[in-house]
């Protein structure tokens, strides 16, 4: 089964759950649009070479496409539609006026220079440029792509159509465009999705521990804000391996190491254990922050976690997903735990539009109101159709757009 099939089953399940009509479900079991495109560049050494990438535009129903363009070496067309099929759900999770796109260039950021990956940056946007705009699709931040390739994105997109273009992409940098809290809204919106999931099962946070797989940009602002709101958190990774200690990790002295040493393993005061180790600890929240397909039927019945709280897309596989359910983990699903990232290229993009900017303040209140409404709104879906938070999830997805598409006349 390829990625998207398997992204399919839970939506399948949500369809059979509520009755879609089936017409809506053929729709929106394609993208609209997928470009491919072939981007050459001038390597330091004067070699040249051509990179592939691709923009996926899944749906348009509920407002412009809206997604990140992420680089690595196994970026796929597959993988793009999947992410680009997520990013449509939620959007509409987090009722947001987006539809649903991602980018991706197959690339290793690690082995090329800044001047390298700017010549690329700048190709790709070139390229993919008659499809993208402010009111069209919106790209943003994804894994491997920072503030800076959004400037560099932003500049090339502004001398192509010959004017500031700040509100087609998000993820900016603050004083060019960007919002306050935006690196950190992933994190903070998979805190704000844990604490409610808590919440309605009765855990005392205070008593909380947790262990994050990833400590990119996602999971390191998830770990802190865990240990900021007074979780215990006992275990993080990267792709060197995982750190362990029993008392909690103190992040400020992590955060230095991390510099220093660019991986957590080795913090001093720590015990070095293996990913699988990390997935299978005995602790209240276990937060999957990394890639997709990180918890299977393979490693499943490990996990003891009482909870899981998807930072990533689709860590989770549909043979993993059914063991949970039947051991009784709640899993907090990506398509709403990790909806805070998006929900603030939102307020970035309105911000932009307005040419008007918000305080740190009031981008944080209006995300943790806006990530407790759709919890809510998942969770009483759940409780109505008598299924798991994620087949809810898509229920209230799949809801947002049945009625939109009806009435525009979509089919
Ligand atoms: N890449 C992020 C995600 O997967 C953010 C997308 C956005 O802000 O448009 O949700």
């Amino acid at each position: 089964m390829n990625l998207f099939d398997m992204a399919k089953v839970p939506m399948a399940a949500a369809e059979k759950a509520m009755k879609l009509d089936p017409g809506a479900a053929a729709i929106i079991a394609e993208p609209e649009r997928v470009l491919e495109v072939h981007i050459p560049v001038r390597m330091d050494d004067g070699s040249l070479k051509v990179f592939t990438g691709y923009r996926a535009q899944h749906s348009t129903v509920l407002g412009p496409a809206k997604g990140g363009v992420r680089y690595h070496p196994s970026v796929n067309l597959d993988e793009v539609k999947t992410l680009s099929f997520w990013m449509t759900c939620k959007c509409a999770v987090a009722g947001l006026p987006y539809g649903g796109g991602k980018g991706g260039i197959i690339c290793n950021p690690a082995e090329m220079s800044k001047g390298e990956l700017e010549r690329m940056t700048r190709g790709y946007i070139d390229r993919i440029a008659p499809c993208i705009g402010e009111k069209l699709d919106i790209p943003a931040p994804d894994m491997n792509t920072n503030g800076q390739v959004m400037a560099w994105m932003m500049d090339e997109y502004s001398k192509i159509k010959n004017q500031y273009e700040p509100g087609f992409i998000t993820g900016k940098p603050l004083g060019m465009g960007g919002s306050e809290g935006r690196t950190a809204a992933t994190g903070m919106g998979v805190v704000v999705a844990a604490f409610e999931a808590m919440y309605v099962n009765g855990i005392d946070p205070e008593k909380a521990t947790v262990a994050v797989q990833g400590y990119g940009n996602v999971g390191s602002w998830t770990a802190k804000l865990f240990a900021k709101r007074g979780c215990k958190v006992v275990a993080v990774s990267d792709v060197k391996g995982a750190i362990y200690c029993e008392d909690g990790l103190d992040f400020e002295a992590l955060d230095e190491y991390v510099a220093a040493n660019k991986t957590v393993v080795g913090f001093p005061g720590t015990k070095e254990i293996t990913n699988a180790e990390l997935l299978a600890l005995p602790v209240t929240i276990l937060a999957p922050c990394a890639m997709e397909l990180q918890l299977t039927g393979e490693n499943a019945d490990a996990v003891q976690a009482t909870m899981i709280v998807e930072g990533a897309n689709g860590p989770t596989t549909p043979e993993a997903d059914a063991v949970f359910e039947q051991k009784g983990i709640f899993v907090v699903p990506d398509i709403l735990a990790n909806g805070g990232g998006v929900t603030v290229s939102y307020f970035e993009w309105v911000q932009n539009l307005y040419r008007y900017f918000w305080s740190e303040e009031e981008v944080v209140e209006k995300q943790t109101e806006m990530m407790k409404r759709a919890f809510k709104n998942v969770y009483e879906a759940s409780k109505k159709y008598g299924v798991t938070m994620r087949v809810a999830a898509y229920i209230v997805a799949l809801n947002a757009m049945a009625m939109p598409m009806k009435m525009r006349g979509i089919y």
